[in-house]
């Protein structure tokens, strides 16, 4: 049989957004970030299934029924998770692998081993940057005046002018085709040549802080200032991002995207962690739907000379169809973000960050830039172009603060701007009506005589470890295990999200498809990701939530033991077994306070 890779099945799910294809069966409307609708697995008058582009999950409130996109594919057009990868591959015109060229095991040992390649020599040249061999780069580092934490976070190295890789690696135990896979060495006649040489370097982490490239950058001025791993079989540019690994453990609203390692680096020692770098490429889709996971609110702050070039905007326009909340953020007096915060400090760069400006004021910006107002041809031309991204704002309310804004900016009457407008819309379907958020169907929220505070904790919990972060985990762990668990289902996820943190996977965005035989555990975790709980990533939050679950339980269990000790029926051999259990469970309510 053939098995996909879970990055194939991550490149099918990224490829279809399931606010697209759930439309094709499902008339759906806007209701503040999410989309709703009437259930098409079960007879409803009042929308209750709920679309989420940010989660990428369908769940009903109703029915109960939920997923990502291959689940409501595999459901609506019931053929099991195979078929419906296979529906969705061909939609997005991705090529499956076919028995004969089969996802060949040998292709993911080879990936393995790239990884580990990328791994022993992130953190040699990390060593090698504090050894008297690499004074320059040393020299360099206090230059730009970066901390020693700072170096260690990022694993910030060095790679020597001569230094031997392929006999490094050799002696680590690597074969030939794996050393040059990992394209950190380059074969030529019979030398073996490194591909980093005299430059200081940034490993590339992914998510999941697996090392997937490097970039190097030169000591002086010599030119190209930057090299960069080539694309391979673990590193794609345009599905990553530098800096995400360390930015989503920051308590992120929104996240800041520079063009560079050192912006990133250089902010994120002055305490603005959310912070990550495109890496000269303008935004694609993929790192569009990767950064949408973790914010809604995204500042670009581009170098002064690439902000508002075409490539520049394109990227935000594909980041705004995500539904992404998108800021650009205005700076003068220096030419990137690291030399503004170094000039002028973190205080200052973030009062840059909360006045980022709209994408359509920056548009607007755009447009200006080459017209000449004064001017009436340049004047009409402008006018129109505005009128036409106005046309685009479906909020009236918003549209009207923007033509008020743009009026005065640019001292053109609003009358003109509205004249434009209603050319323009005059065909456009309006007065759609937004839908109402409906309230949660009470009656299928009740379970097995669980109570509902318990329950709803217990959701919460989960809530808490789907986040995936590693010390949230580490709190809960203590004090409570999978069994601890009252619902029968939430004692799998757990003991399932458990296990994949022990892992080390941290990352658990295939936790759905973990479940792909169990209908009901994936809409008991969509139910769980769709409503949004308000807990936050905050130690002592967490920490009552957790003790206060345990202590609920445990009441719950001692009213239990109780009632059933005070019945008739049961043996001796059964009292004591429950007065013993009352005992310690008295023992553990005292040590919970
Ligand atoms: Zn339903």
């Amino acid at each position: 049989m053939v098995r996909y890779s879970e990055e194939l099945i991550d490149d099918i799910k990224n490829s279809n957004d399931i606010v697209d294809i759930v439309s094709q069966y499902v008339t759906l409307k806007r209701s503040g970030r999410n989309f709703f609708g009437l259930c098409p697995f079960h007879k409803e008058k009042t929308p209750s299934f709920s679309v989420s582009p940010d989660k990428q999950i369908f769940h009903c409130f109703g029915c109960g029924a939920g997923g990502n996109v291959i689940h409501f594919i595999s459901k609506i057009e019931n053929v099991d998770f195979k078929e419906s990868l296979e529906i969705l591959a061909e939609r997005a015109g991705i090529t499956l692998p076919t028995l004969e060229n089969s996802f060949d095991e040998k292709k993911q040992i080879l990936k393995e081993k790239i990884y580990e390649i990328n791994k022993e020599v992130a953190l040699h040249y990390h060593e090698l940057l504090y050894k008297p061999i690499s004074k320059p780069a040393q020299e360099y580092v206090k230059k730009r005046k970066l901390d020693n934490k700072t170096l260690k976070d990022y694993y910030i190295g060095y790679a020597p002018i001569n230094f031997n890789l392929y006999g490094f690696l050799k002696e680590k135990g690597f074969n030939d085709e794996e050393i040059l896979a990992s394209d950190l060495v380059i074969k030529k006649g019979n030398t073996y040549i490194d591909r980093f040489k005299n430059r200081l370097i940034f490993p590339i982490q992914d998510v999941r802080n697996r090392f997937i490239a490097f970039g190097g950058r030169v000591l002086d001025n010599s030119l190209p200032k930057y090299i960069n791993s080539p694309e391979n079989l673990v590193y794609s540019k345009a599905r990553n991002l530098y800096g995400l690994n360390i930015a989503k453990n920051s308590k992120l609203e929104k996240i800041i995207i520079v063009e560079g390692y050192m912006d990133v680096i250089s902010l994120h020692q002055r305490g603005i962690e959310n912070v990550v770098a495109s890496c000269g490429t303008a935004l694609t889709e993929a790192q569009g739907r990767l950064l949408r996971k973790y914010a809604e609110k995204v500042i670009i702050s581009y170098d002064s000379d690439s902000a508002g070039q075409a490539a520049t905007l394109r990227g935000l326009e594909i980041l705004n169809n995500l539904g992404c909340d998108i800021r650009i953020l205005q700076m003068e007096g220096a030419k990137d973000p690291d030399e503004y915060v170094i000039k002028y400090g973190n205080g200052r760069f973030n009062n840059l960050v909360e006045n980022a400006i709209s994408l359509i004021e920056f548009k607007v910006k755009v447009l200006k830039k080459d017209l000449d107002l004064e001017n009436v041809n340049d004047k009409v031309k402008f006018l129109n172009e505005v009128a036409k991204l106005m046309s685009t704002i479906d909020n009236k309310i918003e549209q009207e603060i923007y033509i008020d804004k743009i009026s005065k900016d640019y001292n053109i009457s609003r009358e003109a701007i509205y004249a434009q407008i209603n050319k323009l819309i005059y065909s456009k379907n309006q007065g759609q009506k937004i839908l109402e958020k409906k309230p949660i169907n009470k009656e299928n929220k009740k379970e097995d005589n669980i109570p509902t505070n318990l329950l709803k904790r217990e959701n919460m919990i989960i809530a808490l470890l789907l986040d995936g972060k590693v010390e949230v985990y580490n709190k809960i762990k203590k004090i409570l295990s999978p069994e601890d668990f009252k619902r029968v289902e939430n004692k799998e996820i757990v003991q399932k999200l458990y296990e994949e943190f022990e892992k080390g996977n941290s990352n658990i965005d295939n936790i759905l498809e973990i479940f792909n035989e169990n209908e009901k555990i994936i809409g008991i975790l969509t139910g769980i990701m769709a409503e949004d709980n308000e807990i936050k990533d905050d130690q002592k939050a967490i920490e009552d939530l957790v003790k206060n679950y345990k202590k609920e339980r445990l009441l719950a269990r001692k009213k239990e033991i109780i009632k059933i000790l005070e019945s008739k029926e049961k043996s001796i051999e059964e009292t004591k077994l429950l007065e013993k259990e009352l005992q310690n469970l008295i023992i553990n309510l005292t040590q919970l306070k």
